[in-house]
């Protein structure tokens, strides 16, 4: 029986699964695989080991990194395992027409949600410029994953190599976008540290915001982020590991001690993405016996 579904999994497609996690790894990207590896059928045999699905993706930074991805790629490992992946596409905002088209591209090969990293891929989610891929995304009923929060990549490095955090606040840019388009599902990846009481007003405020607790060990939470998930957000927040960078095996754990009412868990753990992505699971104990 499905026990949880991980939100937020990275893959490496196009030239980016050629080059691999190496220059990664050694630009300061922690890799925590664990027993497992970062080839997918790896992946997909740890996820079905622990009855869980994923949703994999890559990210598209195209323009600053000159690497190319292949949303083909993601599509082909969830048709290879469409029991344990759900995949997401990703594009680079700074393509537009083609940007757009390869949103129509990624429904079509039948990628179920968008990804979005604006520290990788350098660019403000609120600039009017991309409202049309926003719109196609839309088109397609597809949630979208926004980065929120610093980020890893090129911690720690002179000038974090050009990348710069401001676009990663959840106020102002995921509270406009949200205000501006109420249809589109928006996940705010990670717990947004620092400015993680900005994301909780944020999924207080608009119905339309979700978000994935991943690439953050729990026992690290903001105690603000555990409360609220406890509480007020119970329903908007997701499992999710940003593996390779965390194991499943780590989150869970930690996860397992933070304390969090057991009505709570499995929404975190299943039924909340459940929900937003169209899964079915079977019901929690809890609401079975109500
Ligand atoms: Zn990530």
């Amino acid at each position: 029986m499905l026990k949880a579904i991980d939100m937020h999994v990275h893959i490496l497609t196009g030239d980016r699964a050629r080059q691999g996690w190496g220059p990664a790894n050694k630009a300061g990207l922690p890799l925590s695989t664990g027993k497992w590896t970062t080839d997918p059928n790896n992946m997909a045999e740890m996820y079905q080991s622990m009855d869980m699905m994923a949703v994999i993706f890559d990210v598209d930074g195209e323009t600053r990194s000159g690497m190319k991805i292949d949303n083909g790629e993601t599509a082909a490992w969830v048709k290879k395992y469409p029991q344990t992946f759900i995949g997401f596409g990703s594009v680079d905002p700074w393509k537009g027409k083609i940007a757009e088209r390869e949103v129509d591209r990624c429904a079509d090969l039948g990628l179920r949600g968008m990804k979005f990293q604006q520290a990788a891929q350098g660019f403000d989610p609120t600039n009017e410029r991309f409202y049309p891929i926003y719109e196609a995304i839309i088109r397609h009923k597809m949630p979208v994953i926004f980065h929120t929060g610093t980020t890893a990549v090129a911690a720690g490095s002179p000038g974090g190599r050009g990348i710069i955090l401001e676009y990663c606040k959840p106020i102002p840019y995921m509270d406009n976008l949200a205000a501006r388009f109420p249809e589109m599902q928006i996940i705010m990846a990670h717990p947004s540290w620092p400015w993680h009481d900005d994301q909780l007003a944020v999924l207080r405020h608009k119905g339309n915001t979700y978000m994935d607790l991943s690439g953050w060990a729990p026992k690290y939470f903001p105690a603000s982020t555990v409360h609220n998930i406890n509480t007020l957000v119970q329903d908007k927040a997701f499992f999710g590991t940003d593996y390779p960078m965390m194991t499943p095996e780590r989150w869970l754990s930690e996860f397992a001690d933070l304390p969090l009412k057991d009505s709570v868990r499995p929404k975190i753990l299943l039924h909340n993405a459940a929900k937003l992505l169209g899964i079915e699971a079977a019901a929690p104990l809890s609401a079975t016996q109500s």
